[in-house]
């Protein structure tokens, strides 16, 4: 091609650049290795001198032209892209917001007080709270739990100083409080945070509990039994089988454990009730007159029955949830599945 035919094609192509591979490849064809204008300048070498360096320029001129053109194109080519990007990526700011804010759920042991807490409003209780730091003597002393009393050894307690307060290791003191300021009849539950050193899979440093008194004129352990039953069946929402042992506490006498049959195997034995189709669930008894007394109860008079239980053993036993630690992890994986609640 000669350099009319070359300057010829230049002008058709160069309409037609649209990306910039188009004009890699319009450079590539003129200005390459072996683009038609480098191969201009090695046909020189054939002509006479006069006609080499009048030629020469004109090839050179042509050089500079399609050089000038990549350039601007390759700018105005830019410019465009950008362009485009800001177009696809503007926010429009005029839109209306995201109204719904996402629903978050409650954490099962919130949901669980909730319920225990709702089944004896139902059968009357008031709710009552205490302090997590509380006193020694309430904790213990007024209870029935002497010093040096080796039920002291059984709750291995948080000590907050040695001035005679400690973190509750029950919710217990919360009885202590209200037969202080309020005459019988009292008919109370206390949900609350409890502390104990303990750490295992089924134990955790600081777990819930809830704590039942009632203390009237003739109040009996068939009285507190009955209750006991309603709250288990309406809890666990089915005819469970409920069952007294004997036991020992210091502020009840007679003191009693309170087993169900096992709501995961019906009975049969399971890894959960260890074989024997029963589940502790529950401590209970009949206030110690010494406890009554403490409070400036008159013991002759009144009579009441006392309960406590595990708030997150109930949690672990209605979800079916072997570890304890989940409650406190705050997983929200774990925390998702109880969205419904
Ligand atoms: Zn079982």
């Amino acid at each position: 091609m000669d350099l009319a035919q070359v300057r010829q094609l230049f002008e058709s192509l160069k309409g037609k650049i649209q990306t910039p591979r188009d004009l890699e490849k319009l450079r590539q064809t003129f200005l390459g290795k072996k683009g038609y204008v480098t191969q201009l300048f090695k046909e020189l070498r054939n002509a006479t001198p006069e006609k080499r360096r009048e030629l020469g320029k004109l090839i050179n001129a042509l050089r500079e032209e399609i050089d000038e053109f990549i350039k601007l194109k390759g700018e105005e080519l830019k410019r465009k892209e950008l362009e485009e990007k800001l177009k696809a990526e503007r926010l429009d700011i005029t839109l209306p917001g995201d109204t719904v804010l996402p629903i978050g759920s409650k954490h099962p042991l919130s949901a669980v007080i909730e319920e225990i807490t709702e089944i004896f409003k139902q059968m009357g209780f008031s709710v009552e709270t205490g302090p997590e730091v509380e006193k020694e003597e309430y904790n213990f002393d007024m209870l029935n739990i002497p010093k040096y009393h080796p039920a002291r050894d059984m709750q291995d307690t948080f000590y907050v100083n040695e001035k005679g307060y400690l973190l509750r290791t029950h919710t217990s003191p919360v009885q202590v409080r209200t037969l202080l300021k309020r005459e019988p009849p009292v008919q109370i539950i206390a949900p609350g945070r409890v502390y104990r050193r303990d750490d295992d899979p089924t134990h955790s440093p600081m777990f819930f509990q809830v704590e039942g008194l009632v203390v009237n004129e003739s109040v009996s352990f068939a009285n507190m039994v009955f209750v006991l039953k309603v709250f288990l069946r309406k809890f666990f929402e089915k005819d469970v089988s409920v069952r007294f042992r004997p036991s020992y506490f210091p502020f009840t006498e007679p003191s009693a454990e309170v087993d169900i049959g096992c709501v995961i195997c019906s009975g049969k034995g399971c890894r959960v009730c260890k074989g024997t189709g029963w589940l502790e669930v529950l401590g209970a008894g009949m206030v110690h007159p010494n406890v009554l007394s403490a409070c400036g109860i008159d013991a002759e008079k009144f009579r009441g029955f006392a309960f406590g239980l595990g708030v997150d053993r109930f949690a672990m036993l209605k979800y079916r949830i072997d570890n304890i630690k989940l409650f406190y992890e705050n997983d929200i994986r774990f925390l998702k599945q109880f969205v419904s609640l």
